[in-house]
């Protein structure tokens, strides 16, 4: 088995990137930060980029150190060292502190396993057309949600205390040990998959807002790399008539990681 990667992260046009990738030894991340609503301190000293920073190296570290590991006793892991890493000036009780959704694949000899928890995303590419897509979106199918109109389509911070990292809620990584078992995990066998994409939702709006299917994404990553696919982002985004429709920033960071899987 031989596993060869692509990559490509970029932030927002005149922002800080809160996206974090990183590759190992048959194992790829993507980590998407969860920031701060504005007034809102989260009861945290740290940038939102530390903590993505911080997650994406204990879970770096976890992946290769302990490979025989499930994956959800790695994110646990990983969250616990960056409660840690925090010290004493922070309230990680605060239920907006800040945090990070992210996708997790594992390719074994026998098999290839992932995690997602948040907006990331993770797609298989099984052959002929056919691809396994696993999103979470509880963030977008919450009871009651209300929605802010201010310069950013958002949800209340409020509101947001009384769902996030909460049994039938949402979870993110960085605050709650619990979110590892919260998470979406699956298996396939490892000769069922080809190529495999872990993004930010800042890629997969592609396919959420503008219409791409999954099969067009990989298809442009294929010709062009993964670079392409953020300049298709930037230009759908210019482009969007009404970007206020939407939940979330009229432009996000984008991240994008293939996998490709060759040999028996
Ligand atoms: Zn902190």
């Amino acid at each position: 088995m031989h596993i060869t990667y692509t990559a490509a992260t970029t932030a927002a046009p005149n922002s800080t990137n809160e996206d974090h990738l990183a590759v190992g030894d048959g194992w790829a991340l993507v980590l998407d930060g969860a920031g701060r609503y504005p007034g809102e301190t989260g009861g945290c000293i740290h940038p939102v980029t530390w903590v993505v920073t911080r997650l994406g190296i204990h879970l770096s570290s976890c992946l290769s150190q302990q490979p025989e590991q499930p994956l959800t006793t790695i994110v646990r892991s990983a969250v616990e060292a960056t409660m840690a890493d925090h010290g004493s000036t922070c309230d990680l009780s605060d239920p907006l502190s800040p945090g990070a959704t992210g996708a997790i694949v594992r390719v074994r000899e026998d098999r290839i396993d992932w995690l997602v928890v948040g907006d990331c995303a993770v797609v298989i590419d099984q052959g002929q057309d056919i691809y396994t897509t696993v999103i979470d979106d509880r963030v977008d199918h919450l009871p009651n949600a209300p929605i802010v109109e201010g310069q950013v389509r958002t949800y209340s911070p409020d509101y947001v205390a009384t769902v996030r990292n909460k049994p039938g809620g949402f979870w993110v990584l960085g605050s709650s040990p619990a979110a590892a078992e919260h998470a979406l995990v699956g298996t396939l066998p490892q000769h069922a998959a080809t190529r495999v994409l872990l993004c930010s939702d800042g890629i997969s709006r592609l396919t959420e807002r503008y219409g791409w299917s999954w099969q067009t994404v990989m298809a442009l990553h294929e010709s062009d790399g993964p670079e392409s696919l953020i300049r298709a982002v930037r230009e759908c985004e210019h482009s969007d008539p009404n970007p206020q429709r939407w939940r979330g920033k009229r432009h996000d960071d984008a991240t994008v990681v293939v996998m490709r899987v060759t040999g028996a």
